[in-house]
C-alpha cells in the first residue's frame, strides 16, 4: 500500500525534482543523477549508488518509486507478441502489450485502471472505472517491459485500459517524461495517444502542438449507431467529434487515425461506408478497419471479410483511404480488458476479493 503522505518521485519532470531538492539543501548537479536513476527504471533507492546514503535516507521517508510488477505475462506462439498484466503497490492491475514490428518494438501501455467511458463493445469498459494511473506509473509499464525483454522500446501507443483524455494531466506529464532526452527519449512522432473523443481536451492537446499522432475511435458514421455502441456520443456528438478532429489536423499538420472496428451488422453496411467517407472526405486523416475482437457478455461478432472488402472499396473510391490492421498476437490477444477481467475472475472463484 502507497502511503498517501509520500511524494512520488518519478511523477516529476526534471526542474519539479530541482526544486525538490535544493530545497534539502542539495548541490545542483544531483537533479541529474538523481533524475536518470529513475527514467533508467530503479525500484529502490539503495540502487542509486552515486547518491549519498544520508540523502537516500531522506528519500525513503518522503518518497516513493513506484514500479509495475509482473503478474502475469502471455507470450503469443505466432509472432512473438508478449502480453502483461502489471500490478501497482496499491492492487490494482493494467495490462500493456509489446509487438515487434520490422522497425522495432512498440508497447500499448494503459492510462487508467479501468474506464469511465463504457464502450459497448469493450472489456475495460465492461469492467467499469477503479482509478487514474500517475505518469510514473504509465512509465513504469515501459521500463518493466524493456527490462523483462531486454529490448529498447522504440514507438509507445496509449492504447491500452482507460480513456487517456479522462486522465490528461497526468498523461500530459507522461509524455513529457517518456519524450525527454535524460529519459527514455521516445520522440513524439513515435507516440500515438487513442481517444474515445472528449472534445475539449482534443481542443486542449491541439493547442499543445505535440507531434504524436491523435488515434480517434470512430467506429460509426453517425449519432444513431454511435450512442447505441458509445456513450460517450451522447455527450460529445460524432460532428463535434469531427470539428475538434479537422482543427486537430490543422493546427498540428499531423493526420488523424480513425479506428473502426466492423461489427456484424451494427456499422459495416455499403451505407454506413458512405456516410462515413462523405463525413471525413477532404480531412488530413486515415481509416483503420479493424474487425471487432468479441468479448465476453457482448453479442457483437467480426465483420465477414466480403463485408471489409466492400466498406474498404467504398471509401477508397470516395477518396478517403483506409487500411484493415494486422492483428497480432490473435491467440493471446482476448483484446484489451480480458486478462485482467479473467484474472479478477479467477481470484473471485477463489474467494478473494476483488475489490
Ligand atoms: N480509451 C481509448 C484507448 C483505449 S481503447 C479509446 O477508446 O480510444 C483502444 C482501442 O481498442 C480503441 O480504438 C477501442 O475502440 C478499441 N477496442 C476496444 N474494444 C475493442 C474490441 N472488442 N474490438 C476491437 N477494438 C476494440
Ligand atoms: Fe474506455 Fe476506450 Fe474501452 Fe471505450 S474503448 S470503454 S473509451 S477503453
Amino acid at each position: 500500500m502507497v502511503n498517501e503522505k509520500l511524494v512520488d518521485i518519478k511523477s516529476m519532470n526534471e526542474e519539479e525534482l530541482g526544486i525538490f531538492l535544493s530545497g534539502l539543501g542539495q548541490p545542483k548537479f544531483r537533479t541529474s543523477q538523481v533524475f536518470g536513476w529513475l527514467q533508467k527504471g530503479v525500484k529502490t533507492f539503495d540502487k542509486m549508488t552515486n547518491i549519498p546514503a544520508g540523502l537516500r535516507e531522506i528519500f525513503v521517508k518522503t518518497c516513493y518509486i513506484s514500479s509495475a510488477a509482473i503478474e502475469k505475462k502471455l507470450i503469443s506462439a505466432y509472432d512473438s507478441t508478449v502480453k502483461y498484466l502489471f500490478s501497482f503497490a496499491d492492487g490494482e492491475t493494467v495490462e500493456s502489450v509489446v509487438m515487434k514490428y520490422h522497425h522495432g518494438y512498440t508497447i500499448c501501455v494503459s492510462t487508467q485502471a479501468g474506464c469511465k467511458m463504457g464502450c459497448d463493445f469493450c472489456a475495460t469498459g465492461k469492467g467499469g472505472f477503479r482509478r487514474d494511473l500517475k505518469a510514473s506509473e504509465i512509465l513504469s509499464q515501459i521500463q518493466s517491459a524493456q527490462e523483462d525483454n531486454g529490448i529498447r522500446i522504440s514507438n509507445v501507443v496509449l492504447m491500452g485500459m482507460g480513456e487517456p483524455l479522462d486522465n490528461y494531466e497526468n498523461v500530459i506529464r507522461f509524455l513529457e517524461l517518456v519524450s525527454c532526452e535524460k529519459g527514455l527519449n521516445i520522440g513524439m512522432r513515435h507516440i500515438s495517444l487513442s481517444t474515445c473523443g472528449i472534445v475539449p481536451r482534443i481542443y486542449d492537446l491541439a493547442d499543445k502542438k505535440l507531434q504524436l499522432t491523435l488515434s480517434v475511435s470512430l467506429h460509426a458514421p453517425n449519432d444513431e449507431i454511435r450512442n447505441r455502441t458509445m456513450p460517450v456520443n451522447k455527450r460529445y456528438p460524432i460532428g463535434e467529434l469531427l470539428r475538434a478532429c479537422r482543427y486537430y489536423a490543422e493546427k498540428t499538420g499531423r493526420r488523424i487515425s480513425f479506428e473502426y472496428a466492423m461489427i456484424d451488422g451494427v456499422n459495416d453496411s455499403d451505407d454506413c461506408a458512405r456516410e462515413l467517407a462523405g463525413r471525413i472526405r477532404g480531412m488530413l486523416s486515415h481509416v483503420n478497419l479493424i474487425p471487432v475482437n468479441t468479448v465476453s457478455g457482448s453479442s457483437y461478432r467480426k465483420s465477414r471479410s466480403e463485408r471489409l472488402k466492400s466498406f474498404i472499396a467504398i471509401l477508397e473510391k470516395a477518396g478517403v483511404t483506409a487500411t484493415v490492421r494486422r492483428t497480432l498476437g490473435s491467440d493471446i490477444n482476448a483484446s484489451c480488458g480480458q486478462l485482467r477481467s479473467s484474472a479478477a475472475k479467477n481470484k473471485a472463484a477463489k474467494g478473494e476479493n476483488t475489490g
